[in-house]
């Protein structure tokens, strides 16, 4: 197993503090991990669509302390199927692909795009072909600056993302699967989740991990607190928590030789960072066992 194991640098915890970055970021060196995936939001590097570059070259100083790969997750509300302000998504979206090149990654997570409710009278369909023409040309800007796009899936299934990623073609975007989402949306929209993951992978370039237990949707549950109880919804668990039968996406994704990143809740990083080495290791356990 050579995977390297990296972890979520929380963006509302870190919340553009840069001294709890570096100390997460030392917690998370000596739980072991050797990755750790940076908030472009949660840096405060982007204002209005620009790229503040002397905040990114502040941040990479403080990244270069580690030794650590780093990888960069987009804002989460980052949506190219957002119809209200389509042309600053746009102008985020390319002042991240900068950001990433900048503190030298190589790997941006977007979330797929999502009509919601800002598209009135513009279709799922269009939506999608506006996303697609997006994405093509965002993909070119990525290429020129070393990065891959990686389309994480959120609300839809693992095939659906397949299909949009063929549609845009190029090789500089491809699939982040979260594999908590695609589990959720699987006993949601009822499709085979293993197999969804074994269609997905040849495009596979990044992965997220983490548990939960198959009820509800990803980003649609009660507070955290009342959630955790009843198991419901997109819970950020450690793995092992919940009943994701990891082992067997691990066999499948044998040849996935990128980043895991165990995508964890907040507050697993508190209480002086005590659990980190713990989840670490139930991880690399898994991944060992299966590979
Ligand atoms: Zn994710």
């Amino acid at each position: 197993m050579t995977n390297k194991i990296g972890i979520n640098i929380h963006s509302g915890r870190i919340d553009g503090d840069l001294k709890l970055l570096q100390q997460d970021l030392r917690a998370v060196e000596q739980a072991g991990f050797n990755a750790a995936e940076i908030p472009v939001h949660g840096v405060d590097a982007v204002v209005n669509g620009e790229l503040r570059e002397g905040r990114a070259k502040q941040v990479k100083k403080i990244l270069s302390g580690f030794d650590l790969a780093y990888s960069v997750h987009a804002p989460d509300r980052l949506n190219l199927r957002d119809f209200h302000y389509p042309e600053i998504q746009r102008k985020v979206f390319a002042a991240s692909i900068k950001f990433t090149a900048t503190i030298g990654a190589r790997t941006f997570v977007y979330h797929e795009g999502s009509l919601m409710d800002n598209g009135e009278g513009v279709t799922e369909e269009e939506a999608r072909e506006i996303e697609v023409d997006g994405l093509i040309d965002l993909g070119r800007l990525a290429e020129a600056e070393g990065v891959t796009i990686c389309i994480e899936n959120v609300n839809s299934s693992l095939i659906h993302l397949t299909k949009l990623t063929e549609s845009v073609g190029e090789e500089s975007v491809k699939i982040c699967c979260d594999v908590a989402h695609s589990y959720l949306n699987a006993s949601t929209l009822g499709y085979d989740f293993l197999r969804s993951v074994q269609l997905a992978k040849p495009h596979i370039r990044h992965v997220h991990v983490n548990d939960n237990f198959g009820k509800g949707k990803p980003g649609v549950s009660p507070p955290y607190i009342e959630a955790m109880p009843m198991g419901i919804g997109d819970l950020h668990l450690p793995i092992g928590w919940g009943c994701i039968p990891y082992e067997d996406v691990f066999r499948i994704l044998k040849e996935y030789d990128g980043i895991y990143i165990l995508e964890l809740q907040e507050r697993f990083f508190e209480n002086g960072y005590s659990m980190l080495q713990e989840l670490l290791e139930d991880l690399r356990d898994m991944l060992e066992r299966a590979t």
